[in-house]
């Protein structure tokens, strides 16, 4: 039998589990649900907590990251003693996001964008300064297509429609691997998307195509 279902926020029951999010009628907080996850034992969370297993979930799906719930508790557990209190769940996920960064650097393997990515999608989220990872994250793929030299040109790709006015601009212009490395086109720096509704402008989706002579 599951135990009563209580806010995360107030403690306080509630008399009916929410199925998605929900304000605590009690505190007025808001409540998000994750039920399949196994980083908390509740599955009414913070929004904090639900972002973490959001993004955790993502991590995993990548496949090439080799993390489990372990490696999120053992994180935890390290912060815990640096700090000597238990850390916020977004912190332990920050860490294990640049314990994976810092591995994957000395381990002289590639970098890898996808994890760059993911880091700045989590600034983001948070309100925080995120540009410069995102702008990291392209970088590693120009980086990436120079040191194979499989292709020396590639042209941007945008979400037409739904990208800002700034974006569009640079719909399938072409530059040379050397020139957008050079320029960094993308991440657009005008971008006035906001992805999350928080206010925060600069959200960018352009991508990379590689041009196929
Ligand atoms: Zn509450
Ligand atoms: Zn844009």
């Amino acid at each position: 039998m599951l135990a009563e279902p209580g806010c995360p926020h107030c403690n306080q029951t509630l008399d009916k589990r929410p199925k998605r999010k929900k304000k605590c009628p009690h505190c007025g907080e808001y409540i998000f649900v994750r039920s399949a996850q196994e980083l908390f034992p509740a599955t009414l969370l913070t929004e904090q907590d639900a972002r973490v297993v959001d993004h955790f979930h993502t991590l995993q799906g990548a496949g090439t990251f080799g993390v489990d719930r372990d490696d999120f508790f053992q994180e935890g557990e390290k912060l815990t003693q640096r700090f000597g209190k238990q850390p916020a769940s977004g912190d332990v996920l920050w860490s294990l996001y640049n314990r994976l960064a810092h591995d994957s650097m000395s381990s002289g393997a590639a970098p890898s964008p996808f994890l760059y990515f993911l880091m700045a999608h989590y600034l983001y989220e948070d309100g925080r300064d995120f540009f410069h990872l995102l702008e990291q994250s392209r970088k590693m793929e120009l980086t990436a297509y120079k040191r194979d030299g499989i292709f020396d040109k590639v042209y941007v790709i945008t979400t037409r429609d739904a990208s800002c006015e700034a974006c569009q601009k640079l719909d399938g212009k072409v530059f040379t691997v050397d020139e957008a490395l050079e320029h960094m086109p993308i991440p657009c720096k005008d971008c006035t998307f906001d992805f999350a509704g928080t206010g925060q402008p600069g959200w960018c989706r352009c991508l990379y195509g590689a041009v196929v002579d």
